[in-house]
């Protein structure tokens, strides 16, 4: 992706696990890399369709003089989240903060840290078959969009499908959701979660009547085993409900694990399903 390139930022600031170094302050360097689409600005000659690298740079120089952070670490990683929510168009920020006077009591250049941090594309599987099921699972779209750490929130649209498992009575209402965050997958997992509670979900019976459930299906193309946030969704590829709903919004996405995209997937599945259909009929 094309990129802004800032180097040797210096700003004047006040960070540091010593006293004096909240006292006096000391000069910290950045480099920055914001990776963004230049084409529309360089087609159009035109600011507003690319990022302001004076605005950036004050941004920056004012975010780094109005907070105290003892390790530049937490500096940094609080400076790039509040770049990425302030400058909409980049996508990916790669952020160099250096401490060339930091207090060692040696000889040396420069010490810093290097962080890369990004808006990562993820897709979830929604469904309810208990209580007002339309209304729950517009109203946990709406607290998707309304978290600041989570945009460009799509909906597939809404089918309705027979219950899965022994336990559930009613009928699902299912879809799949496509948005941009910036949280981690765990903290995404605990966030859908919260919103679950919410929706008045109990982790009762499981494959139960649930009035909300959310699960993360793709996180761009993570792969995690772990039992707590399986990442991509294990059932995906046994379950119509979530893969017609995704169809919708990524049907080229591939599962990273298999290799299958989703109208692959979408299309094995119901070819078993036909086959299995056909050889019961066979029997009978
Ligand atoms: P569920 O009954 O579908 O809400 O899932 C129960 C548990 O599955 C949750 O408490 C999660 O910790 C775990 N889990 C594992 N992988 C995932 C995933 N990709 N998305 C959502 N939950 C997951």
């Amino acid at each position: 992706m094309d990129q802004i390139k800032i180097d040797n930022l210096e700003v004047y600031a006040y960070h540091g696990v010593f006293p004096e170094e909240t006292k006096e302050g000391q000069i910290f360097q950045i480099d920055a890399v914001l990776y963004t689409d230049l084409r529309p600005a360089g087609e159009t000659d035109e600011l507003t369709l690319s990022t302001h690298y004076g605005e950036v740079c004050q941004f920056i120089n004012r975010f780094l003089r109005e907070k105290t952070y003892l390790l530049i670490e937490a500096a940094a990683e609080h400076l790039t989240q509040e770049l990425l929510l302030a400058f909409p168009r980049i996508e990916k920020l790669e952020l160099e903060l250096k401490k060339p006077h930091a207090p060692i009591g040696l000889p040396f250049e420069n010490v810093s840290v290097k962080i890369e941090r990004g808006w990562k594309r993820a897709y979830l599987g929604i469904g309810s078959n208990l209580g007002e099921r339309q209304k729950l699972i517009d109203q946990a779209v709406m607290k998707l969009k309304e978290n600041k750490m989570i945009k460009d929130v799509k909906c597939s649209k809404i089918i309705s499908t027979e219950p899965y498992g022994d336990t559930a009575l009613y009928e699902f209402l299912n879809g799949a959701i496509e948005l941009k965050t910036l949280l981690v997958p765990d903290k995404l997992l605990e966030f859908l979660h919260q919103i679950e509670a919410e929706a008045g979900r109990e982790r009762k019976i499981h494959w139960g009547p649930r009035t909300l459930d959310l699960d993360i299906l793709f996180y761009e193309d993570f792969i995690s085993n772990d039992p707590v946030l399986t990442i991509p969704h294990p059932d995906m590829e046994n379950r119509l409900f979530v893969l017609e709903p995704l169809d919708e919004l990524c049907p080229w996405y591939f599962n990273p694990v298999t290799g299958k995209n989703v109208r692959q997937m979408l299309r094995e599945l119901k070819e078993s399903k036909a086959s299995v259909h056909a050889e019961g009929d066979g029997k009978a």
